[in-house]
């Protein structure tokens, strides 16, 4: 922080290099490696704690998709080396503590202001520097600031008449309460059938009395097939992370290491095929869907893999209607995230879960003492909304973001979000997003493609301060290309097919626009160096530090 010039009320406004808002994996690798270069930093989290997702997500059952040794840093090779996964998944609790430990290992608390949401952001086109309002009143400057906001961070309620007049407890898995919550001896609702759906309900349901599911999209799930990590399993990772890090890196589409599908679906006879499928569910994990190079493409070999799930489901549910509910047959699987279980299905045959078909019967309302839906009254002592978030713009979108001319950010991307490479939006200069629309985030291993957006960003800082550029702004028309660019490869696959999050489809009144980039990590990790190695091209950097702030950041990058 340098010295401030003082403000209305004499209190002294706070000044630094960069402004980080959030304190998730983004964030807390961020205050890291721009620490490194000699930056000043001030991160700004809404929350008491590091951690982001696994802080606010303690729901039961909760724990990681991709596998932990992988969805984990890279960054440390001591913090790889040492820190020990208990399981193939670890749980929340277990995600939360490493956190906890890279925040106290890399002394990163010092930084990082808790219980604090920013709640606005503006650019002075003059000074050329940010403010940010926080929700404690203050404001601080700075001359660049990083959306470290989360991509699912913003948590939907959906909008149900009564709710307000509803007498038990209301949870929503992405604000689980701090304290451990029982549901012995009652009668529970879960809203939703997504990932935390799909993750909290066999392990509510062997609580509850009762069980109540209300689906309105059948989805798809795989087994985890969890188990402990053994030390030799940790071992093999970690003689073999230079190549698994550099393999997910650069040869994975999703960033997730494994072996890399050679054909399509229809390359193999029916058989082989089959035995392929039955092979990957027994080993379980998201690398089902790398059976075939040809399942995001094209749907007769997607139907071959959603038909393999199919009679799983089938064969796992023993009552043929409720079986029947729960086979989704409204989009191509993998076109909404596809979700990993620990008996999901098989908790349908237990004598006290109901699964209720929304599409059949919608939800007409909440009644004081449960929910009603089609006819029928359900009581229910409390309901657990698992409903999502307002994905990938929702928490940006919080913030009032203005930028050139006075424009707010919200204005900009009413007809859905246009970023170049994800990262900087025009208009709004020395404004950058970690894993933001038009990057392959949320299709991808999400540390490794944070890892990355965080390298990029720390390293455009350097070049900028080495150049003395006072800005940085992306061209309207690197732009326009490069959303014409994420739109033409995302026609090409199935995904917009679904109404997903990906596209918006869950909140009403969004555009629908498929919001990541669906390249693949690797393709998209060249073209962002590319980029930077032709002098950031599509970047216009300009003004110039005064020679006195000048003087005074090399000094600090030196002192560092
Ligand atoms: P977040 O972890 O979301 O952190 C953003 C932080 O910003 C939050 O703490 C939030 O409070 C804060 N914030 C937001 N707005 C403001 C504001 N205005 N002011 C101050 N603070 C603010 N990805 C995978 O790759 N593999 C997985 O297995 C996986 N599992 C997941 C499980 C769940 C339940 C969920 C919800 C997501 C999962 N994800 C997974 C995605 C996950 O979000 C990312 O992997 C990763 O944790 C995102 O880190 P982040 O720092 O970008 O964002
Ligand atoms: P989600 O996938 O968006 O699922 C939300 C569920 O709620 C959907 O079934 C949705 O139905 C339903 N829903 C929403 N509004 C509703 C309404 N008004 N009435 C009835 N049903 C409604 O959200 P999520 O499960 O929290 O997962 C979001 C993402 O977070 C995942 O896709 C994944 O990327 C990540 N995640 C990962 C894990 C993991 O395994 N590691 C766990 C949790 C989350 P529709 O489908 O019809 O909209």
């Amino acid at each position: 922080m340098t010295a401030g010039e003082g403000r209305p009320g004499n209190v002294p406004q706070a000044h630094y290099d960069v402004i980080v808002v959030g304190a998730g994996f983004a964030g807390m690798y961020l205050l890291h490696r721009l620490r490194g270069q000699g930056f000043t930093v001030r991160v700004f989290e809404q929350g008491s704690g590091v951690g982001g997702t696994w802080y606010w997500n303690r729901y039961p059952g909760a724990r990681c998709d991709v596998e932990s040794m992988q969805y984990s840093y890279s960054f440390s090779e001591e913090l790889q080396q040492e820190w020990d996964w208990s399981e193939r998944y670890a749980p929340q609790p277990e995600i939360l503590a490493y956190a906890d430990h890279v925040a106290d290992r890399f002394d990163l608390r010092r930084d990082i202001q808790f219980d604090t949401r920013v709640e606005a952001a503006l650019f002075d086109e003059h000074e050329q520097r940010w403010t940010v309002t926080t929700s404690d009143g203050a404001t601080a400057s700075a001359q660049f600031v990083v959306l470290a906001t989360g991509c699912l961070s913003n948590a939907r309620m959906p909008d149900i008449a009564g709710a307000a007049d509803y007498k038990g407890a209301i949870y929503h898995t992405a604000h689980w309460p701090h304290r451990p919550v029982d549901f012995t001896g009652l009668r529970v609702g879960v809203i939703g059938t997504g990932s935390s759906a799909i993750q909290s309900i066999p392990l509510i349901a062997e609580q509850a009395e009762r069980l109540t599911v209300f689906q309105r999209t059948a989805n798809f799930s795989v087994p985890a097939r969890n188990a402990p990590l053994t030390a030799e399993e940790r071992q093999w990772f970690r003689d073999n992370y230079p190549e698994i890090r550099r393999k997910a890196r650069e040869e994975m589409r999703n960033g997730i290491f494994t072996e890399p599908p050679q054909k399509g679906a229809f390359d193999d006879p029916d058989e082989v095929r089959r035995q392929n499928y039955e092979g990957r569910w027994t080993s379980g994990g998201l690398t089902f869907m790398a059976a075939y190079n040809n399942l995001a493409l094209e749907k007769a070999a997607n139907d071959t893999a959603a038909d393999f799930i199919r009679g799983k489901i089938a064969e796992i549910v023993k009552d043929p209607v409720v079986a029947g509910k729960l086979q989704p047959t409204n989009h191509p699987v993998g076109s909404k995230r596809i979700c990993v279980d620990t008996d999901y299905y098989a908790t349908f045959n237990r004598p006290n879960v109901e699964l209720v078909d929304l599409r059949a019967d919608p939800i007409d309302r909440i009644v004081p003492d449960g929910l009603r839906a089609g006819v029928r009254h359900y009581p229910l002592d409390a309901i657990v909304f698992a409903t999502g978030f307002d994905a990938m713009t929702g928490s940006v979108a919080k913030i009032a973001i203005r930028g050139r001319a006075g424009r707010t950010l919200n204005d900009k991307w009413a007809e859905g979000p246009r970023t170049y490479l994800g990262l900087m939006t025009e208009g709004f200069p020395n404004l950058f997003v970690v894993t933001g629309p038009g990057s392959p985030s949320v299709l991808s291993n999400m540390i490794l493609s944070i890892e990355q957006h965080v390298d990029w960003i720390t390293d455009c800082l350097v070049a900028m301060r080495d150049r003395g550029a006072a800005c940085i702004e992306a061209t309207r028309q690197a732009e326009d290309n490069w959303v014409a660019h994420v739109n033409e490869v995302a026609a090409g696959t199935l995904y917009p097919q679904a109404n997903s999050w990906y596209m918006g489809a869950n909140v009403p009144g969004k555009p629908r626009v498929f919001m990541p980039y669906i390249g693949g990590v690797g393709v998209y990790r060249q073209i962002c160096n590319d980029v930077a190695a032709k002098g950031y091209e599509g970047f216009v950097m300009s003004g110039s530090l005064t020679a006195e702030r000048r003087t005074a950041e090399s000094e600090r990058a030196v002192a560092n």
